[in-house]
């Protein structure tokens, strides 16, 4: 998943330059400001207006009901919306951009799919770079933009946050407080995408994913009712929408618990392809011994041409005092040809990695994962993915052009029972996602990620990464070290998620949706996502 920001520094590194520079569309025009109260308009959608709402389609429903929000094709605000996705991957032609301000626009947004059995989709950050998981042909697109609640309660325990935001903006917000949250690792990703798939975190070793410290949710139901999610209120509802996606409702805010955070040593550290063997021998002994909470690494090798392979690893250390601390030294023993490792705040380290990505090109990412009890099995579990991935590039080179090529890697989370520990403490009620460090043994989640210039190439590339996905399967569990957990946030649509959370999970979940969705609005009317099957 952070492929796509290190290749820039990677490449820096190596002075290969060039791909880097292969152009993001222009910025389109901001949209229109509008301001959202904070604490008004929690209600449903007002019965007179649902008397409205059946017109022959969600956009015609919705532009006679709500027409300031709504908008059509030509508009600035359809214009700007509709090109506000992080891949070319994700744009479609919606009829309409509806923009609702608070939670009763949201409960109209979802009763006008409802009443005219119109599909719709939602965007938050738009940052699931999947056709047709947050974007649509023909229907409404629903974008979270203008649902910008921002606020710490009075002890500054607890923040709540609108689906408007982007980490980048959470952080830079939290700083002057010295405090912090657990959320994306890059600035531009998306609150409610990366809350509602789980989290990989900086902090997730000392407070689990993401959605474990996610003490509550406001979300508007199938019916349009507008409801709270706890610990103790619609417990089962809190427990399913971490990590259960768009199935459920959607979520107009979260409430998340703060730490204190002033700076953290965090950069990102390269080395030469000669070193692979020592890298791959780190990312074991890492995944296999650490016991250090304030720990957070992300490993990667890169095919930075065909015939050059770089390793980088991003690491973090939440500490404003440790540098180059002992769990990281076989990382930091192998010689460097780059490293930005310093002492720098979260909100800056978010902007070092986000300010790297090359958005509005196309991009894919695909994951898996090995497991292993002991460090020769994550050892082999690490070598087997990245050879079965580089031994099929050749393949690739074939159908793209190497300088269409922005950016193929793979990279490995390590999630051990430090993580799922630190998910206990945060969140006792537990969440879907089903990881069990405890009879597994570590996770390594792995995630390829291919870039690319040019949407003539979306189906060669899309052919390959099945066809690769596949082979790193096989050889996985002909080598007893697969998985099916495939994480959310790092996969591709072809790819199962529930299955990998466990049949008892995969049940739970399926069961929630229709207790709160009975008709199963957020499954056949908003198509986007991955969906509970019947
Ligand atoms: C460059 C990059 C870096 C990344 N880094 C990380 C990382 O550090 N950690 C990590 O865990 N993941 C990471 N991811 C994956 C990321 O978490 C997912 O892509 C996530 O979906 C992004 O959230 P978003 O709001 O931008 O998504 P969107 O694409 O807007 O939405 C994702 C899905 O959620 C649905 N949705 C959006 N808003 C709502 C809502 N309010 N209610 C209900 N459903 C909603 C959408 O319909 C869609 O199906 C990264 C992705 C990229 C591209």
């Amino acid at each position: 998943m952070f492929g796509s920001n290190l290749l820039p520094s990677v490449l820096t590194a190596l002075a290969l330059g060039g791909a880097s520079a292969h152009a993001a569309a222009a910025s389109p025009p901001p949209p229109p400001a509008r301001a959202a109260p904070a604490a008004c308009h929690k209600e449903a959608c007002p019965a007179a207006m649902v008397r409205l709402l059946a017109k022959a389609s969600g956009c015609e429903a919705l532009n006679a009901t709500i027409p300031e929000k709504t908008f059509f094709p030509g508009s600035a605000v359809y214009e700007f919306e509709n090109q506000n996705f992080w891949s070319n991957t994700e744009l479609k032609k919606p009829a309409c951009v509806f923009r609702p301000i608070n939670p009763t626009d949201v409960s109209c947004g979802v009763l006008a799919g409802q009443k005219t059995q119109s599909p719709f989709a939602v965007r938050g950050g738009g940052h699931m770079g999947i056709p047709g998981a947050n974007n649509i042909d023909n229907g409404v697109l629903m974008v979270m933009s203008n649902l910008t609640t921002l606020e710490l309660n009075a002890d500054k325990s607890e923040l709540s946050v609108g689906p408007a935001y982007r980490w980048g903006d959470v952080y830079s917000f939290l700083e002057p407080h010295s405090l912090a949250v657990a959320g994306g690792r890059l600035s531009p990703v998306g609150v409610p995408g990366l809350l509602l798939a789980g989290g990989v975190n900086f902090h997730g070793n000392q407070h689990g994913w993401a959605a474990d410290n996610v003490l509550e949710y406001e979300v508007v139901l199938a019916d349009g009712s507008v409801a709270k999610a706890t610990a103790t209120e619609n417990p089962d509802l809190f427990w399913a929408l971490k990590g259960g996606s768009s199935n459920f409702g959607i979520v107009t805010q979260f409430k998340l618990r703060t730490f204190a955070s002033t700076k953290v040593w965090a950069g990102t550290y390269t080395v030469s392809g000669e070193h692979l063997d020592e890298f791959f021998e780190a990312i074991a002994h890492f995944a296999a011994t650490n016991t250090d909470a304030k720990s957070h690494l992300v490993p990667m090798t890169v095919a930075a041409s065909p015939n050059t392979t770089v390793a980088s690893v991003i690491l973090f250390y939440d500490s404003d005092t440790v540098s180059n601390p002992e769990c990281f030294k076989k990382f930091l023993a192998i010689p460097s040809v780059s490293n930005t490792c310093d002492f720098k705040t979260l909100s800056a380290f978010a902007v070092e990695n986000g300010g790297l990505v090359v958005d509005h090109i196309n991009d894919l990412f695909i994951a898996g994962t090995t497991v292993g009890k002991d460090q020769a099995s994550l050892l082999k579990g690490v070598q087997i993915t990245n050879d079965v991935f580089f031994a099929a590039l050749p393949e690739l080179y074939a159908a793209v052009p190497p300088a269409n090529l922005s950016l193929v890697s793979i990279d490995w989370q390590p999630i051990t029972s430090l993580w799922t520990a630190g998910s206990a403490k945060s969140n006792p009620g537990g969440n879907a996602l089903g990881v069990d460090t405890a009879s597994k043994g570590a996770y390594l989640a792995w995630a390829e990620v291919v870039e690319w210039i040019g949407s003539e190439y979306d189906d060669a590339v899309f052919a390959w990464a099945e066809k690769t996905t596949d082979a790193i399967n096989a050889a996985t569990k002909a080598a007893g070290l697969y998985d099916a957990f495939n994480y959310m946030g790092d996969a591709a649509g072809f790819q199962e998620i529930y299955q990998g959370y466990g049949a008892a999970n995969e049940a739970r979940l399926r069961e929630v949706s229709r207790k709160y969705d009975p008709e199963r609005v957020f499954q056949k009317l908003l198509p986007g996502g991955f969906k509970i099957g019947n």
